[in-house]
C-alpha cells in the first residue's frame, strides 16, 4: 500500500526474509573481506553483501591497486595479521614493484624503501573471491544493502534490494563496511562528512610504456596511472571546482562524470594509434564520504600513545616512524553496540583519519571489527575491560599485533 502526500511516499511493504547469519557484513571492500574473513575463523556463520560484482572497493575497482607501507619506515615490519596477509595476497599471482629488500616480508630490512607495492586488482580481485569462500564466507554480489533492521540501540540484521526484489537478513551483528557509513548515518548515529578534490585516475598505456614494460619485465610498467584531477593535497583541483562531499546521487554523479570528462578533454585529441585508455574506474574515487563518530576518535596528538584496549596498529604512510594503536572505540558507538564499521570510515581525525584509510590499515580495523562482531554475535562479548580481554586474545591468535612496544 502506498500513500503519498506533497513531498514524501509512505510504504508498507511485507518484505520476505531470505537468511540468518551471525555476522553481516555490508560492502566488499578491503576492509569488508578482512571483517567477514576474520569473524569466519571465529566460527561465525557470514554474509558478505557487496553492490557491485567484483569484490576490493576502491582498492581494486577504484584501481588504486597500492598497497602502502606495512613498516615502520625505519627498517622494521610493524603490521602483521590480516594486514600482511592481504598484502602477500595482492602480490602473489600478479607483478609487484616490491623493493628487493623487503621480498618475502621479512621483519626487518637496511635501506630507506618502505616494505609497499603496486599490485594488480584484476588479479588480487579474483584471489580475494577464493580466500574468502575457503574461509567460509557467504558471499551475496550485485546486493545494495539499504537499511540497518532493530531498534536503535541494537541490529538484527539488513535490508537489500537485488534481482530477486526485496529482502531481509538477519543477524546477531552488523559490519557497516561500505566505506560511506551508510548503516550509521541510515540510523541516526552521529557521523562526520568529509570533502574531496576532484580525483579521476584511470589506466593509460603508449608504446613507450609497453616498451618499458618489455625491457623491465615488469608488466605494472606496462602502463600508468593518468590522474584527471587533483592529488592529496589538491595539487590539479580545477580553480573554482567545488570540493564534495559525495553523500548524494547527484554529487557523486557530478564527481564522477566532471572527473571522466575532465581526462577524455585530455586524451581525445591525442594521435589515435598512440596510446590507449585501458580501464577506466567503476568506483567514484572519493577519499572520504562519511565517517563516524564513535566511542573513541583517533586524532594526530595519539601518535605513539600506548591503549589498553588496542585491536591493532597503523604506521603513518607518509612520515616515517610515526606509529599509531588503534583503539577498540574507534569502530562502534556505544548507542549501537553490536553494529561496526572498519577501513575509511573508522571514529579518526585530521591526519590521524588519512592514516587509518589506507589499505593495510582498513584491512587491519576490518579484521578487528570481525572478531569484535563474531565474538558479539556468538558470545555477546562486549567491548568492557573483561570484554577486550577475550577479542585481544582472538585477535593475537589470528597474528595481529596490539601494540607499538
Ligand atoms: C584517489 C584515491 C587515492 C588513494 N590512494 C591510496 C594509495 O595509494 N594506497 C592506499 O593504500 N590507499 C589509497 N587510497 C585509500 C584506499 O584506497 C581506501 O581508503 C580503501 O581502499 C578503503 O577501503 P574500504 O574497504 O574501507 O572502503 P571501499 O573500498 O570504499 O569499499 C566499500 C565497499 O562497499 C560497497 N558498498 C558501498 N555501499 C554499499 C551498500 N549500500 N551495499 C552494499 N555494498 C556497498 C562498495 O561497492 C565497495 O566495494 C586512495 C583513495 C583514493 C580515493
Amino acid at each position: 500500500m502506498i500513500r503519498s502526500d506533497s513531498d514524501t511516499v509512505r510504504e508498507v511493504l511485507d518484505t520476505p526474509i531470505r537468511g540468518e547469519y551471525d555476522v553481516i557484513v555490508c560492502g566488499g571492500g578491503v576492509a569488508g573481506a578482512a571483517a567477514a574473513a576474520a569473524a569466519a575463523r571465529e566460527d561465525a556463520r557470514v554474509l558478505l553483501i557487496e553492490k557491485s560484482v567484483v569484490l576490493g572497493g576502491l582498492a581494486v575497482n577504484g584501481l588504486i591497486s597500492y598497497y602502502e607501507p606495512i613498516c615502520t619506515g625505519t627498517g622494521k615490519k610493524l603490521m602483521t595479521g590480516m594486514a600482511e596477509e592481504l598484502f602477500r595476497l595482492a602480490i602473489c599471482y600478479g607483478p609487484d614493484t616490491l623493493p628487493d629488500e623487503w621480498k618475502g616480508l621479512p621483519e626487518e630490512a637496511a635501506g630507506e624503501a618502505r616494505c609497499a607495492s603496486v599490485f594488480s586488482p584484476a588479479l588480487f580481485a579474483m584471489a580475494l573471491d577464493k580466500w574468502l569462500l575457503d574461509a567460509g564466507v557467504e558471499l551475496l554480489l550485485d546486493t545494495w544493502v539499504v537499511q540497518a533492521l532493530g531498534e536503535r540501540d541494537e541490529v538484527r540484521g539488513v535490508l537489500v534490494e537485488n534481482k530477486t526484489g526485496r529482502g531481509a537478513y538477519l543477524s546477531k551483528a552488523v559490519i557497516d563496511a561500505t566505506g560511506d557509513a551508510d548503516l550509521f548515518f541510515r540510523k541516526g548515529l552521529p557521523c562526520v562528512t568529509g570533502t574531496n578534490y576532484l580525483s579521476y585516475i584511470a589506466y593509460v598505456t603508449d608504446w613507450k610504456q609497453m616498451q618499458e614494460g618489455m625491457e623491465s619485465g615488469n608488466l605494472l610498467k606496462a602502463r600508468r596511472w593518468v590522474n584527471a584531477g587533483s592529488d592529496l593535497w589538491g595539487r590539479g583541483h580545477p580553480e573554482g571546482y567545488p570540493q564534495m562531499s559525495g553523500v548524494t546521487a547527484e554529487e557523486v554523479t557530478k564527481f564522477v562524470l566532471d572527473g571522466r570528462a575532465a581526462l577524455f578533454e585530455r586524451v581525445s585529441g591525442q594521435e589515435r594509434l598512440s596510446r590507449d585508455v585501458t580501464v577506466l574506474p567503476t568506483m567514484a574515487q572519493l577519499r572520504t564520504t562519511r565517517r563516524i563518530q564513535g566511542r573513541y576518535t583517533l586524532t594526530e596528538a595519539d601518535c605513539g600513545r600506548h591503549f589498553a584496549d588496542s585491536i591493532g596498529v597503523a604506521t603513518d604512510f607518509h612520515h616515517r616512524d610515526r606509529l599509531y594503536e588503534l583503539p577498540a572505540g574507534i569502530l562502534f558507538h556505544d548507542d549501537c553496540p553490536n553494529l561496526f564499521t572498519a577501513g575509511r570510515t573508522v571514529s579518526a581525525d585530521g591526519w590521524a583519519w588519512h592514516v587509518t584509510r589506507v589499505i593495510p590499515v582498513a584491512v587491519a580495523t576490518g579484521q578487528a571489527a570481525g572478531v569484535m562482531a563474531a565474538l558479539k554475535a556468538k558470545e555477546g562479548v562486549e567491548a568492557n575491560e573483561t570484554g577486550m580481554v577475550r577479542i585481544q586474545k582472538a585477535l593475537k591468535r589470528q597474528g595481529v599485533r596490539l601494540h607499538i612496544e
